[in-house]
């Protein structure tokens, strides 16, 4: 006859054991995943001073809101273009969230 005995302190190391994986692993996986869907696309809005043009384009770092931008130039009235915002676009949801405004 064999005398299964097991006391309560490998019990609980067991369990910890099995709590560790369950969690750890959906992590890992799910991790994965996000790294690679979830990444968004950062635009940024362009507008003139005077509010007559505007236009988007993929998000330079040393972007900031209110910038202005030194190198161009309003197409329609020639005045300063400044950055009028600045947003995320999760490719998979096609959701646009507004990170700074
Ligand atoms: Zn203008």
């Amino acid at each position: 006859m064999i005398l299964l005995q097991i006391d309560v302190g490998t019990l609980l190391i067991i369990l910890l054991i099995i709590m560790l994986i369950a969690t750890v692993i959906p992590n890992l996986l799910s991790g994965e995943e996000k790294e690679k869907n979830v990444r968004p696309k950062i635009f940024t809005e362009i507008s003139c001073v005077n509010n007559d043009y505007s236009e988007t384009r993929e998000y330079v770092p040393g972007d900031y809101v209110g910038k202005i931008l030194q190198d161009r130039k309003c197409p329609k009235c020639g005045s300063q273009l400044y950055i009028k915002g600045i947003y995320s676009v999760y490719p998979e949801e096609r959701k646009k969230e507004s990170v700074f405004t």
